[in-house]
């Protein structure tokens, strides 16, 4: 153990506040897809914690060029200088994003900073084209976006955003695309377009010319457990958007970075965003960093404009981007986005065969190793289990008690069902697969006499 054992471990008090979490185990070491608790206890993270260790723990390299950058410089201000690894960052997301005229990033610290100038970046755009009316961001239900009151007023989840509403301005929310509860007949293409038309809909029922954006997650993550719809979708939804002149952004925040099996999530579809917010696996949980990559010709408008108004203190800090960096090239070189395309084929194939061992799986959702699934009574019917039984928190913690950790989320007051992510890192193995399908099988095992 290392010179920062608490003074408070296990079940005892600590100083620090916020969600409690005083039963929780002190975590000492992580190896991979491993962590060790202060007790000796090995967990796998399947769920990369909040799907953040994307290239699994204590891996040299980054560590490494994380202990060179600071040698060299942990901190210099952008109003003063440049600084190498932000700069070659930015020129290595600019080249991914190329094809899809996506070529300049802004830096910040994490997911919901990225969201928010993902906003102001859209908001400053409409103003320099003399388009001021447009204000309004039409986001998903449910969705999730981030903690900070921009964020939260776009993020799908009334119990999150109702007690901060009088503070903001809760912006207009569309369905999310659960195109598995269709009417009986439809197929699921029409049902994706008619989740599309929804938001042509909201355009007009708020006034064209006063809405500015439609933001959603190309694959959904904590709010809808790896909900992606029909292709049709992403590509009416861009048509909607140049329709009716309003920006498209993509919350890449969970899904990005490779872990859908192509680095940027939008890769999977010929429509483009205007706009991409990155954090997570960006650097992989070495250090926060964030990011915003836009059109080129949008940051010029607004550079025209004036410049782009915003920024943190941490903005594009030469430590986090050289940790970013290395993890590119973690990713690139060993190839793990085609590995999480490859897990993931095999993982959701895994996942879809316990359904014939648990009738209580509801649906295997997703792509790559963004994966999820949710859990019902009635799974043709999509009669979610009674609250009570509080499926979502039980069967985490009995694959928790068995040592696999795993995501679980309740949205809506348990209107859907509650939900799970699976999302091991990039370099997951064969073997490791094996284990993680081995574990849930137990751990929903344990929960399965309750359901039925
Ligand atoms: N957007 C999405 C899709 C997320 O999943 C999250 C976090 O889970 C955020 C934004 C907010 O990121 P952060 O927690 O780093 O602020």
């Amino acid at each position: 153990m290392n010179e920062f054992a608490p003074r408070h471990g296990r079940n005892q008090p600590s100083s620090m506040f916020f969600w409690p979490t005083a039963d929780r185990p002190v975590a000492v070491r992580g190896e991979g897809i491993f962590i060790w608790d202060d007790e000796g206890r090995r967990y796998v993270d399947a769920s990369c914690g909040p799907q953040t260790t994307n290239i699994g723990h204590n891996n040299r390299r980054v560590v490494e060029a994380m202990r060179a950058q600071m040698d060299d410089i942990c901190f210099a201000f952008r109003s003063h200088f440049k600084n190498g690894p932000a700069e070659t960052l930015a020129d290595r997301l600019a080249d991914l994003g190329q094809d899809k005229g996506l070529t300049r990033a802004f830096f910040c610290s994490g997911g919901s900073e990225a969201v928010e100038g993902a906003i102001k970046l859209a908001r400053q755009y409409a103003l320099a084209k003399g388009e001021g009316t447009r204000y309004k961001i039409i986001s998903r239900l449910p969705s999730y976006h981030g903690s900070t009151l921009g964020a939260l007023s776009l993020t799908g989840d009334p119990a999150m955003f109702a007690p901060f509403a009088p503070m903001m301005q809760i912006q207009p929310k569309i369905p999310a695309p659960f195109v598995v509860e269709r009417p009986e007949g439809e197929s699921e293409d029409a049902a994706a377009l008619r989740f599309a038309q929804a938001l042509e809909d909201e355009i007009i029922n708020q006034g064209p010319s006063t809405v500015l954006a439609f933001i959603m997650e190309p694959i959904g993550g904590a709010a809808t457990g790896g909900l992606i719809a029909p292709d049709v979708y992403y590509a009416r939804v861009r048509e909607i958007c140049d329709r009716h002149g309003l920006l498209l952004i993509y919350d890449e925040v969970m899904c990005g970075s490779g872990r859908s099996g192509k680095y940027l999530c939008a890769e999977h579809w010929d429509a483009n965003p205007d706009i991409i917010a990155m954090a997570k696996g960006l650097a992989a949980g070495y250090v926060p960093l964030g990011a915003v990559l836009a059109r080129g010709d949008m940051v010029e408008a607004v550079y025209d404009a004036g410049g782009y108004a915003h920024g943190h203190t941490y903005s594009a800090g030469p430590l986090a981007c050289a940790a970013g960096l290395a993890v590119m090239d973690v990713l690139m070189e060993d190839g793990l986005v085609a590995n999480a395309a490859r897990q993931g084929a095999k993982l959701k194939a895994a996942l879809e065969g316990l359904m014939d061992e648990f009738p209580f799986i509801g649906e295997v959702r997703g792509r790559g190793l963004m994966l999820g699934f949710d859990v019902m009574a009635d799974r043709k019917k999509r009669i979610p289990l009674p609250p009570e039984l509080n499926a979502g928190s039980e069967i985490a913690q009995a694959c928790y008690d068995r040592g696999l950790i795993i995501y679980s989320r309740r949205m809506l007051d348990g209107l859907r069902g509650d939900h799970f992510l699976v999302t091991p890192p990039l370099n997951v193995t064969d073997e490791e697969i094996g284990m993680i399908v081995d574990l849930l099988r137990q751990g929903l095992g344990d929960f399965a006499p309750k359901a039925a």
